[in-house]
């Protein structure tokens, strides 16, 4: 029998830091839908979490580690590169699956350094590696690298020119879908306190 894709499993095909993997944690802010934090930095999100944010997790020796700017990101599923657009921590990638005749289902890649020759109209296969998370250091708010992936579907009537990350956040014309009923959620442990707050006795 065929093994079912596992877009995590990609990602520790990509990073050896990655690779066995036993936990990937979720703090709390990671998740879609979130409306706090999870970054040190007061008050709330400006609009609810787009999607899931990839950073810490557990490693194959039980080491608490996190994504770093040289972390590979490959795609979870076959698809079309539809646009490239940058957003405040690096760039996005929205990756076009050809969902149906009159909607798009996408699959979208953002805070990453995407691959010099990668293009608009390129066709990835599941598993291939579009770029690396984008280096966060002296940007705003201290946020760690990590990868962040939002799911949508999209009438085909919107202009390709509008996909950028102020769509993902005010997504009129999309349907946003929680990433986590794609990823294996045996391995995603909740967490119940961040980091920092830890870090600062709060
Ligand atoms: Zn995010």
């Amino acid at each position: 029998m065929e093994k079912k894709f596992s877009y995590l499993d990609a990602i520790g095909e990509q990073n050896i830091c990655f690779a066995g993997m036993k936990r990937l944690y979720l703090y709390p802010g990671m998740e879609f839908r979130s409306e706090i934090k999870w970054w040190p930095d007061k008050g709330m999100r400006v609009t609810p979490h787009e999607g899931v944010d990839i950073c810490y997790f557990l490693d194959s020796t039980g080491e608490e580690c996190r994504v770093t700017p040289e972390f590979r990101v490959p795609v979870m599923a076959t698809g079309r590169v539809l646009a490239i657009s940058k957003d405040y921590l690096g760039e996005t990638v929205f990756l076009d699956h050809q969902y149906e005749q009159l909607s798009r289902f996408l699959s979208i890649y953002a805070h990453i350094t995407p691959l010099p020759d990668l293009k608009t109209g390129d066709k990835v296969c599941a598993g291939d590696v579009i770029g690396t998370v984008a280096d966060t250091a002296g940007k705003k708010n201290r946020i760690p690298a990590h990868l962040h992936i939002t799911l949508m579907t999209i009438a085909k009537a919107v202009p390709v020119e509008k996909f950028d990350w102020h769509m993902i956040s005010y997504p009129e014309d999309a349907k946003l879908i929680d990433p986590l009923r794609m990823l294996n959620t045996k391995k995603i442990e909740f967490m119940s306190k961040n980091h920092w707050k830890e870090m600062f006795g709060l």
